[in-house]
């Protein structure tokens, strides 16, 4: 159902919203229509009870056609994990329906100005005061902003203790005190929203809490071990889109009297991207396999998801391009929009070099063959 809205209502549109940095308002509501917010909320929440193989499955097929509208889709569970895994019944009753139906989008807030790969410096803070907390700060670069009415933020609740002093909270669209700074100009991905979010002495109640004071971090580490394999996933999506473009185009361009998927060195290419994009999707899916089967330490697994199909994304569709020649440089053809698209995936929830810190951190610590 996914590749069906990715081919008949995504692809007609993709060239559009790219140019017009046009959120795909329309599109979101045909995923909701069919259902496909629901993949990743539990039954008890009117959702399907999926896991993280249905969710990168969706994002896939979604992001073959067009990463900036599978992005946006995405962003909404990358809000929502975290009340999905700490929220409280009350919560989840609260706003879960509505994420599942798709009338409401939801966004993750951690980055700021002077906080991307360094998440301990972020300033943000929310003060303890007598009707519950008061938010005062910004928070750069995100996803679905302006557009989501629901945002899990993360915030300094107490400054002096380093790691254990942030918190996550719940906060709604129409706080007073919440509002929005500029939509950025994108590379990439330009369909998606990405804003500022700017607090002002925003109250939000104590109920709003998620897990326990203190957890911020925690929550955080949790929740991308689980949403990178989705990265990858987009990072599968837009390398198989490439990939059967540029077979397509090789088959029809003529050079020298054949076409020229009969060049043995076009074909090489075309057979390595296909290696690549293969070898991708099966590391993605082992490791969707492995968060759904509730193993506790998937962080090293879920990194390397992320940073091996970025990486592959990112190779097959600049080969993309080369296959094209000339003609994959212009923007009647889709391969450069794919190009442009690929790269957010090496960058976004932990950057490529970060995340190869965090691996070979794992490996240090470590004697022997893992389990
Ligand atoms: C389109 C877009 C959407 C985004 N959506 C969201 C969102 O929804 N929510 C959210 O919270 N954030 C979001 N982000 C933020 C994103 O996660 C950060 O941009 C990313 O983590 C990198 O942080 P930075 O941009 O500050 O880069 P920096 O941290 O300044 O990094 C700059 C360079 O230095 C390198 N570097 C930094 N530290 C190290 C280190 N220790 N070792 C090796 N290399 C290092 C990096 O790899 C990179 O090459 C989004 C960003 C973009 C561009």
């Amino acid at each position: 159902m996914a590749r069906r809205i990715a081919e008949e209502r995504i692809l007609p549109v993709r060239a559009e919203l790219d140019e017009k940095e046009e959120f795909p308002w329309t599109i979101m509501k045909d995923l909701a229509d069919s259902d496909m917010f629901r993949i990743f909320i539990p039954e008890e929440y009117e959702g399907l009870g999926g896991g993280c193989l249905d969710l990168c499955l969706v994002v896939e097929e979604l992001s073959r056609v067009c990463s900036g509208v599978s992005v946006s889709y995405a962003a909404s569970a990358l809000g929502t994990f975290s009340l999905l895994d700490y929220g409280t019944e009350a919560q989840k009753q609260k706003y879960l329906p509505n994420i599942a139906n798709g009338k409401k989008l939801a966004a993750f807030a951690l980055t700021e100005p002077t906080a991307g790969s360094d998440a301990s410096a972020i300033k943000t803070t929310a003060e303890k005061v007598k009707d519950g907390y008061l938010i005062n700060g910004t928070k750069q670069f995100i996803t679905n902003g302006g557009e989501a009415e629901l945002y899990t933020v993360i915030v300094l609740t107490d400054k002096e203790r380093g790691a254990r002093g942030a918190s996550a909270f719940l906060v709604e669209k129409d706080t007073p005190g919440f509002s929005f700074g500029k939509k950025e100009k994108k590379m990439g991905i330009r369909a998606s929203a990405t804003r500022e979010l700017i607090f002002r002495n925003c109250l939000v109640p104590e109920e709003n809490l998620i897990g326990k004071r203190g957890m911020g971090f925690i929550i955080t580490m949790k929740l991308l071990d689980k949403s990178r394999p989705g990265i990858g996933a987009q990072a599968v999506g837009i390398a198989q889109g490439a990939l059967e473009a540029a077979v397509d185009y090789a088959r029809q361009r003529i050079q020298f009297g054949h076409p020229i998927i009969a060049i043995q060195a076009v074909q090489h290419i075309l057979a390595d991207m296909a290696i690549q994009v293969e070898a991708a999707r099966a590391l993605v899916y082992a490791v969707a396999r492995t968060v759904d089967s509730g193993a506790k330490h998937v962080s090293e697994e879920s990194a390397m998801a992320k940073v091996f199909a970025s990486d592959v994304a990112m190779k097959v569709t600049t080969d993309a391009v080369q296959v094209f020649g000339g003609s994959g440089y212009m923007l009647d053809y889709p391969i450069e929009k794919m190009m442009r698209d690929a790269k957010i995936t090496q960058i976004y929830e932990g950057t490529n070099q970060v995340l190869r810190n965090a691996i070979a951190f794992e490996l240090r610590k470590r004697k022997g063959r893992r389990e």
